[in-house]
């Protein structure tokens, strides 16, 4: 019998790509599916990315980087840091990492062993409570509650801080909900925490311009309070429709720089040349096309609810950021899980049961509206049918 370390029974997954292999193997056998799980832009990457890219390869830029990322990208990244949060940070507090999970990967390793607690948001991103579980840390979970437009409470936050708080983990605009947490709430949280100095604070901030109705982001990077603790997890995947070029960054404090370096020497060396040099590209392009993107987005969100408000038993509250909507379904009296297994089996629409995401999802469901409106519209259509049976 092979023996593998404890964390192995505890790991958990990401439900939406066990939901995309199924509804890929729907559509393989000729079924019509309208895959509303997995979150990503069904947007090609724009062409001038996609150019650097090819440029880079025929340029011969077909070696290693050094670990942290190319000086350029990281420069990129200080630019673009600038430009959307006003906050100038070094070079060398950023690394490029392969996709933006890999942060949460490095951070929640750096700080998680059995004894630590680490705070993260439910319903969250559910990578976050499988990795603290995969370090024997306990994960404690942060409620993000409806009746609060699905942001985080500064004051229920901060009474969930123990001594053995290691990391707090933070997600706006945020998935599954859709919620923005606002800058009062914000200045709120930061102020309580600087009470607690032995508190790291991870803010996942993927979803930075993809915000709704002049809801603005607020960066944990604007207070300067906690920022030898901050690290601040980004990157190319949602903003530039980049979900398969495997490209993040992120923006770590001094102190933990040289750990997280370290996990790239040994885990990654490095991400692969040629998408740096397109993730540059990126951020000093046009971006009309993220403009255009996100005004799609905006469009879809409000056909997706209005369409699930006009259903018996489905509440939609309107999202304010990111490319979700999280409707509560409790009144439909099916358990949420099964709902979104049925949905895709009987009526061909892929979406994701709310307890994928944590506790407090049981009763909602997670649609991301990344589709097109004729789809969305198709799939509302056929989830009315298939409760009006
Ligand atoms: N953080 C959040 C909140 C996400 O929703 C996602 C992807 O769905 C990620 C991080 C990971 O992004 P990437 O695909 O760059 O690893």
């Amino acid at each position: 019998m092979l023996r593998t370390i404890s964390g192995f029974d505890r790991i958990g997954e990401e439900n939406a790509f066990a939901v995309l292999a199924r509804a890929t193997a729907l559509a393989a056998q000729g079924k019509d599916i309208i895959n509303l799980g997995i979150g990503q832009p069904d947007f090609k990457t724009p062409g001038h990315i996609v150019e650097a890219a090819i440029k880079a390869l025929r340029d011969g830029h077909h070696g290693y980087t050094p670990a942290t990322g190319l000086l350029a990208a990281r420069e990129a990244v200080v630019r673009r840091t600038l430009t959307t949060t006003g906050v100038e940070v070094s070079p060398e507090n950023v690394i490029i990492v392969p996709g933006g999970k890999v942060t949460m990967f490095a951070a929640i390793l750096i700080f998680g062993e059995p004894g630590a607690e680490i705070l993260y948001p439910d319903p969250g991103f559910p990578i976050y409570r499988s990795m603290i579980e995969f370090t024997g840390a306990t994960p404690v979970p942060v409620p993000v509650r409806e009746e609060n437009g699905f942001a985080f409470s500064a004051e229920e936050t901060l009474a969930l801080v123990t001594p053995r708080t290691r990391l707090l983990i933070l997600n706006s605009p945020a998935n599954p909900t859709g919620g923005v947490t606002p800058k009062t709430e914000i200045e709120k949280l930061v102020k309580g925490l600087e009470a607690h100095p032995h508190v790291a604070i991870m803010s996942d901030e993927i979803y930075d311009v993809i915000t709704y109705d002049g809801e603005e982001h607020c960066s944990l990077l604007t207070f300067p309070s906690i920022r030898d603790r901050l690290i601040v997890l980004n990157g190319w995947s949602k903003t530039w429709a980049m979900t398969g070029w495997r490209m993040g960054w992120s923006i770590w404090p001094d102190g933990l720089y040289d750990k997280v370096r370290k996990l790239a020497v040994n885990c990654w060396s490095c991400v692969n040349a040629p998408s740096q040099y397109a993730g540059i590209a990126a951020i000093d392009g046009p971006q009309d096309d993220v403009e255009k993107m996100c005004r799609a987005f905006d469009s879809r969100r409000r056909i997706v609810v209005d369409g699930l408000n006009s259903l018996p038993g489905i509440s939609c509250a309107t999202p304010k950021g990111a490319f979700y909507a999280f409707p509560n379904i409790k009144q439909t009296g099916w358990p949420a899980k099964q709902l979104a297994a049925a949905l895709l089996d009987e009526a061909g629409v892929a979406l994701i049961g709310g307890p994928d995401f944590g506790i407090l999802g049981e009763g909602y469901i997670r649609l991301s509206y990344a589709n097109s409106e004729e789809n969305i519209l198709r799939a509302i259509e056929r989830i009315e049918r298939f409760l009006a049976k």
